[in-house]
């Protein structure tokens, strides 16, 4: 009846040279997200990894590219699909700075995503668990675990400072209200 796959609990091997915590690897998105930003992009940045290592990283290039699809969770997990050879990227985990939208929600339950650790809610776009909650709804043949709240402050705050300073320079050219 399920196609889902057996899920397991976050459950890294024994810490190594080169175990990183979850907090570790949500400082490397946490990056990502100032690479984005350094480009004029909303900042957010994402990374994929699987056992312990890094399969992929994005950050937001939608203004950049022209193109509406490209943020940051869609870059790294289109990535990580080429790299592994293969759409499924099971056992994978993905680590965002801002709640997915209901695009990128939609394709981490197609990639069959293990885990989302996500920094900071989105209360405007997210469809993790602001505006709809799709990763808990059991008609899906997929359900990913999630979390938030790793580097919340640092990721809200980038973003807080993003926008303060969009507006401010809107402003000075005397351009419509920015939502
Ligand atoms: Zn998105």
């Amino acid at each position: 009846m399920s196609e889902t796959p057996a899920r397991r609990a976050h459950n890294p091997k024994a810490p190594s040279k080169q175990h990183k915590s979850a907090l570790e690897w949500m400082k490397l998105a946490l990056k990502e997200a100032h690479k984005a930003q350094t480009l004029g992009e909303v900042p957010v940045g994402a990374l994929i990894v699987k056992d312990n290592k890094l399969v992929s990283k994005g950050f937001n290039l939608r203004e950049s590219k022209n193109n509406p699809i490209l943020h940051a969770e869609l870059i790294a997990i289109q990535k990580a699909a080429r790299k592994l050879k293969s759409w499924r990227l099971i056992d994978c985990d993905l680590y965002i700075t801002l709640e997915p939208c209901l695009m990128c929600s939609g394709a981490i339950i197609q990639a069959r995503i293990r885990h989302v650790y996500i920094a900071t809610e989105d209360p405007k776009a997210g469809a993790c668990c602001s505006l709809y909650q799709v990763f808990n709804d059991k008609r899906f043949n997929h359900q990913p675990t999630w979390e938030t709240g790793l580097l919340k402050e640092e990721s809200s705050l980038l973003l807080k400072t993003f926008f303060k300073n969009l507006r401010t320079k809107k402003k000075t050219r005397s351009h419509g209200p920015l939502k």
